[in-house]
């Protein structure tokens, strides 16, 4: 019998798939379709590896609790590899959150505390305030933090690099990949260019306006990637380039993803491959671009796929009918 003893077992070694429509030409893109994690994204594979960690340094404890200020994919992984090991997870998020995600998080076990959005996060109610005072008050709680946790680059340091430079046989020359903790492209990036001698080129994807592109933490739309400060998950030695890419071209880029290559993605994955793209445009026939795709994009319904959030952003003309990649500006 072929089995595993639980979905947590299963982290990791996702599919590279080319991508053949949007990516048309002389150097194989290949995605790495991070979704195919039993969570749903490239955080299964942070949670696994921070817990882990944790109990190597005595710091998470049997019975313990996991608190972590987060309401997306982190929270998931955290809750699925909690429930392996039999850990409690309390998740501390704004209200701002829609209840979809917080109900995904209940579904799995956690508990879900609201705070409000509009207080200063010095504020006792802000819910970086109250994600503290539960570690404090909690007895036995641990806060993973992604920020700040080695473990988070290591994780891909450990799996997600090993397995591209397996899975290309070597031959990867490219690596592009969004930049939110910078965990992934830090991790992973540092692994590719320690086994292929340097040789291996590091892109980072970042929305306009974000601080990793040299912005100012201009808002944008794209969820997961950019930030307003420099966390120190992020190694600011492994990039060789940043690409900046508008939240017009990410949707668009989305967009064509699930219609023509039939992959259903978040927008940061749409971010990464318009960079991929934009890398792919100066390389040739023995290249190979690895583009890494963090989410699927389920949970994005009621925006980059819908008709009418997409055209009061103006990201659709205002005629839309419905469907066409054609009509995405
Ligand atoms: N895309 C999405 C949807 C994410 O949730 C994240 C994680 N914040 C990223 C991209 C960026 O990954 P990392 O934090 O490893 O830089």
């Amino acid at each position: 019998m072929d089995y595993v003893e639980h979905v947590a077992d299963l982290v990791g070694n996702t599919p590279l798939v080319r991508l053949n429509s949007v990516a048309a030409g002389r150097t194989p893109v290949l995605a790495k379709v991070e979704y195919l994690n039993p969570g749903g994204s490239v955080k299964d594979r942070i949670a696994l590896r921070m817990v882990e960690a944790a109990e190597e340094s005595g710091e998470l404890r049997p019975g313990g609790t996991i608190v972590e200020p987060t309401s997306g994919n982190t929270g998931v992984g955290l809750a699925m590899i909690a429930q392996r090991k039999g850990y409690r997870c309390v998740f501390v998020c704004p209200d701002k959150v829609s209840e979809d995600k917080r109900n995904v998080l209940k579904a799995y076990g956690a508990e879900v505390v609201v705070c409000p959005t509009a207080v200063a996060p010095e504020h006792p109610d802000s819910y970086y305030s109250v994600s503290d005072r539960l570690v404090t008050e909690i007895e036995g709680a641990w806060k993973p933090d992604q920020y700040s946790n080695p473990a988070n680059p290591e994780s891909h340091y450990r799996s997600t690099g090993p397995e591209i430079w397996e899975q290309t046989g070597g031959r990867v020359t490219h690596f592009v990949a969004g930049i939110g903790t910078g965990g992934t492209i830090s991790g992973t990036g540092r692994y590719l260019k320690e086994i292929s001698g340097g040789r291996v080129k590091i892109i980072g994807a970042d929305p306009e306006g974000s601080v990793y592109s040299g912005g100012k933490g201009r808002p944008y739309l794209v969820e997961g990637v950019g930030e307003d400060f420099w966390p120190t998950t992020y190694d600011r030695q492994v990039c060789d380039e940043i690409v900046a890419v508008s939240d017009a071209d990410s949707f668009g880029m989305t967009r064509r993803l699930a219609q023509e290559e039939a992959l259903l993605v978040g927008g940061s994955c749409g971010m990464a491959v318009a960079a991929a793209l934009k890398v792919a445009e100066s390389t040739g026939p023995d290249d190979v671009v690895v583009v890494l795709l963090p989410d699927g994009g389920r949970g994005y319904l009621t925006k980059v796929f819908n008709d009418s959030w997409m055209a009061s952003y103006g990201f659709l003309s205002p005629d839309h009918s419905g469907g066409s990649v054609g009509d995405v500006l």
